[in-house]
């Protein structure tokens, strides 16, 4: 039950009567319904901001796999599983906005490939020479 003010006295009554107790005067629910209608759209225009500004959860999972494979390259199988997760979810990052940590993800996940060839390149000199 909420209270609005008569339109005709100005007395604060029950929005479920049907007239004013004081003049008589019958309540137009209108009154309300009116008063809730504009707030609904500054509403809808924040949640619009809120959404482009919002953060890619995506692109940051990814950026995070990539600098974790940046460290952790050289163990094998784990490091190679980072990176793979890292260029992933960089790469599907790339498509929410906003996209600077996928794109820092993307790029550190090219990186990330490079020390991992290198790093299996210099175990495979490792064990050709042991092996020779
Ligand atoms: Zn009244």
């Amino acid at each position: 039950m909420a209270l609005i003010n008569c339109t005709e006295c100005g007395k604060q009554v029950s929005d479920k009567a049907r007239k004013c107790p004081n003049c008589g005067h019958p309540i137009n629910l209108r009154m309300t319904t009116e008063r809730q209608t504009p707030v609904r759209q500054p509403q809808q225009q924040t949640q619009i901001i809120v959404n482009q500004q919002g953060s890619n959860g995506t692109g940051t999972a990814g950026f995070v796999f990539a600098l974790l494979a940046l460290f952790l390259s050289w163990i094998p199988i784990f490091g190679w599983i980072l990176w793979f997760f890292g260029l992933l979810f960089s790469f599907f990052g790339l498509f929410t906005s906003p996209r600077s940590l996928a794109v820092v993800g993307f790029i550190i996940s090219i990186i990330d490939l490079i020390i991992l060839f290198t790093v299996v390149a210099g175990v495979a000199a490792l064990f050709a020479g042991i092996f020779a």
